[in-house]
């Protein structure tokens, strides 16, 4: 069974990257009937808080990307102890007592020869005797994790294709800090292994860890899942951009898109499909491949997630909306606004002209006694359509016309107005019976004087 997760760590709010991850797992493990984990990673104590795992919870559940279960670092600290015990037995990882500044210097030196920063394994050329010097000195070690050299780390990414790489290129990773806290590497290949996660979807700023993880995976006696890296999100300017790192649920729902809006964007940007406003989560599951993703940085514009959100709210049904809606406003009321408005918030601004107060502006003298004849005829046009007659709008509009000789934005706007205090405004022919007839003569008759 295919098992995915997302691993986000609570050190913040989901940001729009993060959202595309979990989606996309998601749809892996919907696709293939399997199981979608949340993992909170929260085994850096210090900048772990409740309220953002909070927060989390509840920006999917908005997005309605719903978790088969949720597991949390923080309640499996003895599984990462044993793990590392057996991996110490096995000489796998070692004690290591340089200071980040004896780092620092080392990483310069090497950079300065123009070679690649990676870690001397000074560690591991030290005696006995030494160590004991260093603890008795107070240092306590950080442990790194030591990649097996002769064995060149390989995969077939879901994304990238052939992925390689050669272990002495990579420095050992530090695992654990020397207060004894988890570096992320060690708890996540051992939480991977025990939740029996078979794929792993991730962005592309995870490949050499992913590459690091497979030695971990193998040192553990387990195979490592399906690995697949998909190229990172930037801005409209084409970086990597602070405000993509900071956008999130609550600015999407105070603009007012749809969560809708985001799946739609989110499942298609990166890939050769087109981003369209499909509502339909079966409609994008069935076309959802990771064969389709390509490996140039995928743009999020919010030109586009609006556009989207435009098109899908205007394709809204009125029972998928009514729990939203101003009170007292019906499915013919949403029917008369929805092609104006570009989000849900907007529905208020329209359906205000139904409810009144209104404010029509100052009328020449010709106008107004236009109006007055439209007040007098207002009441025949109602009754007609009772009758089973043209419906209100057109019958006014039809008798004025033939009695006034007036066409066009002569016949129209000064009705609207005098209607509505607008200039446009919704169709006026659903929304002339939501005002009724009552309002709208008096409206009429207020504009005539
Ligand atoms: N907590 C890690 C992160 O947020 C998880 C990465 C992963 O393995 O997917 O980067």
């Amino acid at each position: 069974m295919t098992i995915t997760r997302f691993a986000p760590s609570p050190t913040g709010h989901l940001h729009v990257g993060n959202i595309r991850t979990a989606l996309h797992n998601w749809m892996l493990a919907q696709i293939a009937g399997g199981e979608f984990v949340l993992r909170i990673d929260d085994t850096d104590a210090a900048r772990s808080k409740e309220e953002y795992v909070e927060a989390i919870r509840a920006d999917l559940a908005w997005l309605g990307i719903a978790a088969s279960r949720e597991e949390r670092q923080s309640t499996r600290l003895d599984h990462y102890q044993a793990a590392f015990d057996t991996l110490r037995e096995a000489g796998r990882i070692y004690p290591a007592y340089e200071t980040q500044q004896e780092l620092e210097l080392k990483r310069k030196v090497l950079l300065g020869r123009g070679l690649p920063p990676i870690y001397d394994r000074g560690a591991l050329e030290m005696s006995d005797a030494e160590r004991a010097a260093k603890e008795a000195e107070g240092v306590q070690p950080h442990w790194r994790f030591k990649l097996d050299h002769s064995e060149q780390i390989s995969w077939t990414d879901g994304v990238r294709g052939s992925a390689k790489f050669d272990p002495a290129l990579l420095s050992d990773p530090v695992i654990r800090r020397a207060d004894g806290s988890w570096l992320y590497m060690l708890p996540s290949t051992v939480d991977d292994i025990d939740m029996g996660i078979t794929q792993v979807l991730r962005g592309e700023d995870h490949v050499s860890n992913t590459a690091v993880q497979i030695q971990m995976f193998t040192a553990m006696g387990a195979t490592p899942p399906a690995f697949a890296h998909e190229a990172l999100l930037v801005g409209t300017e084409g970086k990597l951009s602070k405000r993509l790192g900071s956008l999130g649920c609550d600015s999407f729902r105070e603009r007012g898109i749809e969560p809708e809006a985001i799946i739609a964007l989110l499942s298609r940007l990166g890939t050769s499909l087109p981003v369209e406003p499909i509502a339909d989560r079966a409609k994008l599951l069935e076309t959802f491949d990771l064969s389709t993703f390509g490996r140039a940085p995928a743009k999020f514009d919010d030109a586009d997630l609006d556009r989207v959100n435009t098109a899908i709210v205007h394709a809204m049904e009125y029972d998928a909306v009514k729990g939203r809606l101003p009170e007292g406003m019906d499915e013919s009321g949403w029917h008369a606004v929805r092609p104006n408005i570009a989000n849900i918030a907007e529905v208020g601004e329209w359906w205000r002209l139904v409810t009144g107060p209104i404010e029509a502006p100052e009328f020449s003298d010709e106008d107004r006694a236009f109006l007055a004849q439209a007040a007098a005829q207002l009441s025949e046009a109602f009754a007609n359509a009772a009758g089973g007659g043209d419906a209100p709008w057109a019958g006014l509009t039809s008798a004025l016309k033939a009695a006034t000789g007036r066409k066009g934005k002569a016949l129209f706007l000064p009705l609207r107005q005098a209607l509505t205090g607008m200039n446009h405004g919704p169709d006026m022919g659903e929304l002339l019976p939501l005002i009724g007839e009552e309002a709208a003569a008096r409206r009429l008759e207020r504009a005539a004087v």
